[in-house]
């Protein structure tokens, strides 16, 4: 029996190699003048911001760039971004990067459609809501990764409260999602490994989350399946054009997952712990997710077992595997891609560990809530140990 859902996520999406091509005439349909967000100016050094600018300018749009973001976007650098853009007459902001890219344009076209800092859509007792005055947002995505591209969610870092919240409403999706797997041929290993991981940790969390819907859960599987087959391979070459195709695919298929099954603990503590010791977010959920599983299992067995059948993409489990066979299918690809350290070698240190639990009930309530188990902050402190 199809369980009753609610599903909606309204994002077009252009996939495929040499996708960027389309980026003008997507762009030129929401506005004349484009803010180009990346983090940093690698991409100003390997000549895509100029070719994402020429595209643009052959569509009749105009465009300025901003680099000034750091990975883990600061809200201070989208309170700048939005600043400028309102001076600039910016009409429509594009993402181009991994998540902290996508992330920061997604803050600054609402900071700038609501003329009001994006901290005051994060946390407090006066959250303000996102509304259709958020401006257009266009993701042009160079990792897989976050899935940034298909949510509705930013991640945005207060360095001076050590908080780092995921925020996003109806009005926070991109339009467009621009997918193109060539892109990806240039992120490092490492940065392959810990970005590829976040698409297994995403899966896993909207699989098993009590949101899951039969729509996610297809998404969910189709990613994990793609993890299980691609990643080992993207971070051995990343040249690998099938390879980085199919970590696209499942990036943006997880992306999905998580816009409406969203996430559980174990991104719940990544972001507390992003946000108290500013790690790497891919590499914190690696050291997390085998404890987190180990934690939630018991509550859903049925789709913990799937998770390791879908890694090995096979199709029936005849009752060989069992739930812990799942976790260790995890390991053995978490040691494969070298990311098999735990949060203490990540900086994260006795004394972090009560801040980062209350940071996770303060602010991250949500991805306990809709866990399949229920956990409490005892529980949390309990992961984290495990985890180090
Ligand atoms: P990132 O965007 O921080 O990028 C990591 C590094 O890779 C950067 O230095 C960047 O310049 C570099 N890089 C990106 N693409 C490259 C390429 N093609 N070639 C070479 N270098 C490249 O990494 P990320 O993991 O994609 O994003 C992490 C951020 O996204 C975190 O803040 C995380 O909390 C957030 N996040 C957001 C969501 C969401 O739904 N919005 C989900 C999960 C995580």
């Amino acid at each position: 029996m199809i369980k009753n859902f609610n599903y909606f996520v309204p994002i077009k999406l252009v996939f495929g190699n040499g996708a960027l091509a389309q980026a003008g005439e997507q762009v030129a349909s929401f506005g004349k003048k484009a803010m180009i967000v990346t983090t940093g100016n690698l991409f100003n050094e390997n000549g895509l911001v100029g070719r994402v600018k020429a595209i643009l300018q052959k569509a009749g749009v105009a465009s300025i760039h901003f680099s000034d973001v750091d990975p883990n976007p600061l809200h201070t650098q989208i309170d700048a971004g939005a600043s400028l853009a309102k001076s600039e007459n910016v009409d429509v902001f594009i993402g181009l990067g991994g998540g902290s890219a996508i992330d920061a344009a997604k803050g600054m076209a609402v900071a700038r459609g609501h003329d009001r800092p994006i901290w005051d859509f994060c946390i407090g007792d006066d959250v303000k809501e996102i509304t259709d005055k958020t401006f257009p947002i266009v993701a042009i995505t160079t990792t897989s990764g976050t899935g940034s591209e298909a949510t509705q969610w930013a991640v945005i870092t207060n360095p001076d409260t050590g908080e780092k919240p995921g925020i996003g409403g109806d009005y926070s999706f991109a339009r467009v999602a621009i997918v193109d797997p060539e892109l990806m041929t240039s992120l490092p290993p490492k940065i392959t490994a810990s970005t590829g991981f976040d698409v297994l940790a995403h899966a896993i969390e909207a699989y098993t989350s009590t949101l899951s819907t039969p729509v996610t859960d297809m998404m969910c599987e189709k990613a994990m399946r793609l993890v299980g087959k691609y990643l080992r391979r993207a971070v051995k070459n990343g040249e690998d054009r099938e390879a980085r195709n199919g970590m696209a695919f499942a990036n943006t298929m997880a992306g999905f997952g998580i816009a409406v099954g969203i996430v559980t603990v174990c991104h719940g503590l990544g972001h507390s712990i992003g946000g108290v010791v500013g790690t790497t977010h891919g590499e914190t959920l690696a050291a997390m997710t085998p404890q987190t599983m180990r934690f939630s299992m018991k509550a859903n067995p049925d789709k913990f077992k799937n998770i390791g059948m879908f890694l090995r993409d096979e199709y029936i489990n005849i009752g060989q595997y069992q739930l812990e066979d799942s976790v260790k299918e995890v390991e053995s690809l978490i040691k494969d891609i070298g990311l098999n350290n735990g949060l203490a070698s990540l900086g994260v240190k006795e004394e972090h560990i009560e801040k980062i639990a209350d940071g996770v009930i303060n602010y991250m309530g949500g991805s306990i809530e809709i866990d399949p188990m229920d956990l409490n902050k005892d529980d949390l402190i309990k992961i984290i140990k495990q985890s180090m």
